[in-house]
């Protein structure tokens, strides 16, 4: 008899983006001449740059030729791409890192989830919320969550994030020690400015937490005394993992590659205080349990940090960025408090006297067939929320509004 891990069990199956698809469906068959606009799930439109498929279909013809075949790739990826990564996202922002340091990944999904590997199950848990929902699901599956009571997990602290504080989190009452961070936020858009970020890496250093920082979005920041890495912090490399993607900013959802920083002066303690190189820990998890990402895919990421590429994908990050600008200038016209949408693609709209974030997704797809996300779905926090994407095209912005400005 297979007992399961009984951890899986609490957690809910309204996973929430499946519970909002079966709601759309519901609608669509009733009404099946309405025109729906997703403005929801928080994925690419754009297709790949062409610098990145110029450089794939090259790989492929390597894979196709005896002598320039390529098998298994070297264990934390290939050189060529971890070199272009930090010399292009790290060097020029005044950080050193060594080639052991960063580990090409599947993306960030992925390396967010399994961190919880090499770290004990009765750690306590921050959670500045609301947020990406991974963080306190893999914590649920690892059994470090506890139960839930409420709405509310009873071995996680959240560390709320609303209008009240500016969507940035504040020091916690309780003692921590793992500490995940999300900036630009997803769902919020928020950024962490650099004093506050100094005040966590500060916090973490005299307290011994772990910071698991998640810059998912680093590439839509157009501020530019925002910190894009934490370890543009002093500090930081002693207390923090950084985490990367390719899919936001190069539109790689499908194609699927990231990386993750995992300082060598990083440590984490044995239960007789002993400290224990997470670098070392995290390469030995990942030897064992992943097999790399492709030789072509990574090929494609690398042609990011082409002159080309780079030009593309900030024409695409620019395009995205516009229809940010729009949504929230005609969302605020109607009379909205809109927040974000300046250094991330999410705007995060309080909804109308403060409406449940799942009633207002009701009315709204019912009303005007758009989709967005109920802001609920995020965590706690994110109730009396809702998130728009910039994901989409001019077109279905331009349309939105002009229903929701009738709507209003
Ligand atoms: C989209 C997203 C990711 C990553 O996704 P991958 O496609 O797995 O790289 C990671 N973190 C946040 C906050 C995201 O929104």
């Amino acid at each position: 008899m297979a007992l399961v891990n009984e951890h899986h069990l609490k957690l809910s199956d309204n996973y929430l983006f499946p519970n909002i698809t079966k709601k759309v469906n519901a609608f669509k068959v009733t009404h099946p001449k309405a025109k729906v606009i997703s403005l929801g799930i928080g994925d690419v439109t754009l297709p790949l740059p062409k610098a990145v498929c110029n450089a794939m279909h090259k790989a492929v013809d390597e894979m196709s030729n005896a002598e320039t075949f390529r098998g298994y790739g070297p264990d934390q990826g290939y050189p060529f791409l971890i070199d272009a990564i930090i010399k292009h996202d790290y060097t020029p922002r005044g950080i050193n890192l060594d080639a052991g340091e960063v580990f090409i990944n599947d993306g960030a999904k992925s390396d967010t989830g399994n961190i919880g590997d090499i770290l004990r199950h009765d750690n306590s848990v921050g959670i500045a919320d609301p947020v990406y929902p991974v963080y306190i699901d893999s914590n649920v599956m690892a059994g470090r969550a506890g139960v839930l009571t409420g709405n509310k997990w009873s071995n996680i602290v959240y560390i709320p994030c609303t209008a009240e504080n500016n969507f940035t989190p504040e020091l916690p009452h309780r003692r921590i020690d793992i500490l995940y961070l999300c900036f630009p936020n997803n769902p919020t858009g928020a950024t962490l400015p650099k004093d506050e970020l100094r005040m966590w890496v500060n916090y973490a250093l005299a307290n011994d937490v772990l910071i698991l920082y998640d810059a998912a979005y680093e590439r839509f920041i157009q501020d530019p005394d925002i910190p894009h890495s934490i370890y543009e912090i002093k500090g930081a490399r002693k207390v923090a993992i950084e985490f990367r993607s390719f899919s936001k900013t190069a539109g790689f959802t499908g194609v699927r590659c990231g990386y993750t920083v995992v300082p060598k002066d990083l440590n984490g303690f044995s239960l007789t205080g002993e400290k224990v190189s997470l670098n070392k820990l995290w390469s030995r998890r990942q030897n064992t349990k992943f097999n790399g990402t492709s030789y072509i895919t990574q090929r494609g990421a690398e042609a990011i940090y082409t002159p080309e590429g780079a030009q593309q994908i900030k024409e695409s990050i620019d395009y995205y960025m516009t229809n940010a600008r729009i949504l929230k200038k005609g969302l605020t016209e109607c009379g909205m408090n809109v927040f974000g949408g300046d250094n991330a693609p999410y705007l995060w709209m309080q909804t109308p006297k403060k409406m449940p974030s799942w009633k207002f997704f009701d009315q709204l797809l019912y009303e005007t067939a758009i989709v967005g996300t109920p802001g609920v779905g995020f965590g706690p926090g994110g109730e009396g929320y809702f998130r728009f994407t910039a994901f989409g095209s001019r077109e279905c912005a331009d349309e939105a509004l002009e229903r929701l400005k009738k709507w209003f």
